[in-house]
């Protein structure tokens, strides 16, 4: 189905994938609906890949009825997928209120990693980021998140299958800790998506408060996108440092017993000229990490319209890559994919979110972002200013301060 012929996805219920089993099961046992019916749904929608209640031929019409009156089953229709030289797909999504979101779907040597949104845009600002420049709208649903696994699983060649699967799309995942944990929930469930726990991977800038919470859920993957070495440098990445800083970020990750060698915390290290790419900052790595298992993916920058850095060259990578080889880390240097399709998060629905209105930018230059000051000089060009150190927009303090 091509967007111009796509549903007005007007939604007016919850979806049946905002539930995982054991919910859906007690959502219809209320209605003196039999809960093992929940079972044979859950067996349509990730299984059998149905769309539609009229699929679904063992349950009673009259219960697919009342079901339909009572729930939604599709939440996102797919307005644009395309597809980079390099294999990686990029699926722009459409959601009931006409939010975009983006997953991107990218085939290596055995596998099919898929990466996931969780909210509409984000409210952590980071400098580098293109979502953070699309600011915050809302938090995806439960069923939102699964969706965008459930299109994606359908551009999978046969006979091969999704293999994992990576929350570090569009937003903060720990700041939609309960729909996120709904989601990961009906992802593990056998009777669900089956994915193997240890093939997930959530992403956080660093929301402190809601790390433990996420590690109960599923023995999943923690990351953590470190960006920077010093608080000066990540306070201007990452503003979400202010409030969690890294000495106390690091000594939280240090004392979290349920993590190991054998599931570690992937630190995110994304290479910027000039910024964050000195052997400095190489050398202050391992001790900023001592004593936490960890192993850290170093990714040049990915350069886009909307951040003022850029790449540094190949052989500055490769310096930085090997000073950390040397002092003991596990790194992997993972080149970017998807360049010739925005493919760096938030690019796509950036670019078609601004499609319709006059570029600013017809005169060369005008409109583009310039570097944050305080990494040439003062703080500048961020829009979480050095007046709100410490504090956080409303929305994010009510989330990073809840079980403190
Ligand atoms: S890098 Fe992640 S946390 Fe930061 S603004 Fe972008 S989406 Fe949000």
């Amino acid at each position: 189905m091509s967007a111009g012929d796509a549903p007005n996805h007007a939604r007016r219920r919850p979806s049946l994938k905002d539930h995982a089993r054991g919910a859906l099961r007690q959502r219809f046992a209320e209605r003196g609906w039999p809960a093992y019916r929940a079972d044979q749904i859950a067996t349509w929608l990730y299984k059998q890949d149905a769309t539609a209640l009229e699929q679904m031929t063992n349950l009673p019409a009259d219960l697919r009825d009342a079901i339909g009156e009572a729930f939604e089953v599709e939440t996102l229709v797919v307005e644009q997928t395309q597809a980079s030289i390099d294999g990686t797909r990029k699926l722009l999504l459409r959601a009931f209120d006409g939010a975009r979101i983006e997953a991107v779907l990218i085939p290596e040597e055995r596998r099919h990693t898929l990466c996931v949104s969780t909210q509409v845009g984000c409210p952590l600002t980071c400098s580098f980021c293109a979502t953070g420049a699309l600011g915050f709208t809302r938090n995806l649903s439960a069923g939102e998140i699964v969706d965008q696994v459930l299109h994606a699983r359908r551009l999978v060649p046969a006979g091969e299958s999704l293999t994992n699967l990576v929350f570090m799309g569009m937003g903060e995942p720990l700041l939609n800790l309960p729909n996120v944990s709904e989601a990961i929930r009906i992802l593990v469930d056998p009777k669900g998506l089956a994915l193997a726990p240890r093939r997930i991977t959530v992403s956080t800038a660093g929301v402190l408060p809601q790390i433990a919470p996420l590690l109960d859920v599923a023995p999943i993957h923690l990351a953590v996108s470190l960006h920077a070495t010093t608080d000066e440098v990540r306070d201007v990445l990452v503003p979400l440092n202010r409030r969690f800083p890294l000495a106390e970020l690091m000594g939280a990750l240090r004392r979290e017993p349920r993590l190991n060698r054998r599931r570690p915390v992937f630190f995110e290290y994304t290479l910027m000229e000039g910024v964050n790419d000195s052997l400095e900052d190489a050398r202050r790595m391992p001790r900023l990490l001592a004593g936490i298992p960890a192993k850290v993916n170093v990714i040049p920058m990915n350069p886009h319209a909307d951040a003022p850095y850029r790449p540094p060259s190949s052989a500055v990578v490769d310096r930085f890559t090997a000073a950390l080889h040397e002092a003991g880390l596990r790194v992997t240097l993972r080149r970017d994919r998807g360049r010739d399709i925005d493919a760096a998060c938030g690019q796509l629905a950036n670019r078609v979110a601004a499609a319709p209105s006059t570029a600013p930018d017809s005169v060369p230059g005008a409109g583009r972002p310039t570097r944050p000051d305080s990494l040439q000089g003062p703080l500048a060009g961020n829009r979480w200013g050095p007046g709100d150190a410490g504090a956080l927009p409303p929305a994010v303090e009510a989330h990073a301060l809840r079980d403190r």
